[in-house]
């Protein structure tokens, strides 16, 4: 039988997790999506209505305007684009010269009201960041939904002829994430250069889609995901086996190391993960940060050590994995 007891995430670590300069503002707008896609760990959806309130953007835009130490403005959600002060955000990013990230499903610009998505994408030299789970359409499908795929093809080439990933500043990346498991044959992303070079022949040569980078990314026992692991009884193996390919290496390129995550209320996080299991970010003190706290304070770096959890180990498996794909 397999043991499933699971070291405490930090004391795997030779020292504590502590943040560097924050460079990255990451917004979480909100639930609201026009997908329900089987592995989401946000639990988004067509019936989840919380999202950014106007006071919130408003705060978020003055943070964007005071702190010239952010770099990046990565927006996510649910799809961002339908939650409030998306436009906003992005304008308020590319007026300060920031560059902006959309956490992109694709499919959004076929619903009533977004098709001035991709113009507005050019227009302001967003980043995309896009789902594209698997090259094959059943695959697809079955993780986010049926016509997904389609639309998504759809989608990455009107991207292209709108300038994507063929002139410099319009970037678009694809995310893969790994089907989910249903037994105890648990298995890594890829190996991200190779899965890119089979994703890049296999889109080019079947529907002449051209795009920059392919990021793996590991699935988190968070969310959906969790549910789906505890559903199969396959939890406590999942975090085991995540463990058992703990490497060290993956801790110094940690995407929480130089972000802050923000949710819809304003509260802020360490990341992303960490917004969905509620476990907030502290100060040297032990006090729990918002927007409205850093504006006062005029200080980004208030925070000393990363909150960690068991899920963690999902980032430090292998070759580790971040919004931005592996990290080594
Ligand atoms: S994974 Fe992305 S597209 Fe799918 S439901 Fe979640 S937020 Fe929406
Ligand atoms: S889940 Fe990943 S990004 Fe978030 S705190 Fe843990 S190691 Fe850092």
């Amino acid at each position: 039988m397999i043991n499933t007891t699971i070291t405490p995430f930090h004391k795997k670590l030779d020292s504590p997790l502590t943040k560097k300069a924050i460079t990255v503002l990451q917004i979480n707008l909100g639930r609201r999506c026009n997908l329900a896609c089987s592995h989401c760990h946000v639990e988004a959806g067509p019936k989840r209505t919380e999202e950014l309130s106007p006071e919130v953007c408003q705060q978020l835009v003055e943070l964007i305007y005071k702190f010239p130490q952010i770099q990046i403005v990565d927006l996510t959600g649910g799809a961002p684009e339908m939650n409030y002060g998306f436009k906003s955000l992005v304008e308020a990013a590319r007026e300060n010269n920031k560059q902006v990230i959309v956490r992109s499903n694709l499919t959004i610009y076929f619903e009533n009201g977004f098709d001035y998505l991709p113009d507005f994408f050019a227009k302001n030299q967003v980043k995309i960041v896009a789902s594209l789970p698997c090259y094959l359409a059943d695959n697809v499908d079955k993780m986010r939904g049926d016509g997904v795929f389609d639309a998504s093809i759809k989608a990455l080439q009107w991207l292209n002829k709108v300038g994507y990933a063929t002139q410099p500043n319009l970037t678009l990346d694809l995310v893969y994430n790994p089907q989910l498991p249903n037994s105890e044959k648990f298995s890594l992303t890829p190996d991200q250069a190779k899965l890119e070079q089979d994703y890049k022949q296999f889109l080019q040569e079947k529907f002449g889609i051209v795009f920059n980078n392919l990021f793996t990314i590991t699935n988190l026992p968070v969310g959906r995901t969790k549910f789906h692991l505890e559903r199969k009884k396959i939890y406590a193996p999942y975090l085991q086996f995540l463990e058992s390919s703990f490497n060290s290496s993956t801790v110094e390129h940690l995407m929480c190391r130089d972000e802050i995550s923000v949710d819809y209320l304003g509260n802020i996080y360490d990341c992303d993960f960490n917004q969905m299991m509620n476990l907030p970010a502290k100060t040297f003190d032990g006090e729990i940060l918002t927007v409205k706290k850093l504006l006062e304070a005029g200080n980004l770096d208030l925070i000393h050590q990363v909150q960690t959890a068991a899920y963690c180990y999902g980032c430090t498996a292998g070759s580790g994995s971040s919004c931005g794909g592996a990290l080594l």
